[in-house]
């Protein structure tokens, strides 16, 4: 099969890294989450009490610790300098500050760069806020994820029960809503659509009808045997 990459970006829970996770496993490409990166950085701040606001503390960071993943039966892990950080990421603590260090141009032109190394060859699912524009302009797929943001905290919300996190909805929404403001507000790379993605609105949609018009998108445009 032809080597391309499938670019998938949106907002906060907008289910992004769950079907680009299936997307990766059928085609047998591989995942790149790139939020993670940007909460490995936040992690790193918080562990090394760097200020979320010293932009070259930051790019030390980044250059002191790697951030590498590597493939578990459970799924993707991240590492930072070898220390399996996959849990610690999506703290609450993590999840509100990330916000303000992922708005500094060093910290992405740093991660950027990496991400594009990743994704040089081909062959792999990346999802974030600015694949589509800015890590991989030329992606041969370029998909842009929205749901409501009462659907998003609702499916936030169902997955920590799940997971026995109690949390209120209320401040899940809210949360969520201030993440998008931040993510797409921001000076450099703002969250927003590429003007070749295609919009999917999730909203009342399950797993599998998203991924379905996923690869209905890969099929038109790629090769009719990806549907
Ligand atoms: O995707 P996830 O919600 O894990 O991303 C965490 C945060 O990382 C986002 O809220 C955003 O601030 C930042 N991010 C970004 N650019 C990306 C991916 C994530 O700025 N490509």
């Amino acid at each position: 099969m032809e080597k391309f990459n499938i670019a998938i970006d949106g907002p906060a829970s907008s289910g992004k890294s769950t079907v680009a996770k299936i997307l990766a496993k059928d085609y047998g490409f591989i995942y790149t989450d790139t939020g993670a990166m940007y909460r490995s950085v936040t992690y790193l701040a918080i562990k090394h009490q760097v200020a979320f606001d010293d932009e070259m503390g930051l790019v030390n960071l980044i250059a002191k610790y790697p951030i590498t993943f590597s493939q578990s039966p459970a799924g993707q892990l991240v590492f930072c300098d070898g220390e399996d950080v996959t849990q610690a990421v999506r703290s609450p603590e993590v999840t509100n500050n990330v916000s303000e260090v992922s708005a500094h141009a060093k910290v992405r032109e740093e991660l950027v760069r990496q991400q594009q190394k990743i994704a040089k060859d081909g062959g792999v699912v990346m999802d974030g806020r600015d694949i589509g524009t800015q890590v991989l302009p030329d992606a041969r797929v370029k998909i842009f994820l929205v749901a409501s943001v009462d659907e998003r905290a609702q499916r936030r919300y169902s997955e920590n029960l799940e997971k026995g996190i109690p949390t209120d909805l209320e401040t899940l929404k809210k949360e969520i809503q201030q993440r998008d403001y931040l993510d797409s507000h921001r000076e450099v790379s703002p969250l927003k659509q590429a003007k070749d993605a295609v919009l999917i609105d999730t909203t009342g949609m399950g797993i599998d009808d998203v991924v379905a018009a996923i690869k209905k998108v890969v099929a038109d445009q790629v090769d009719p045997a990806l549907a």
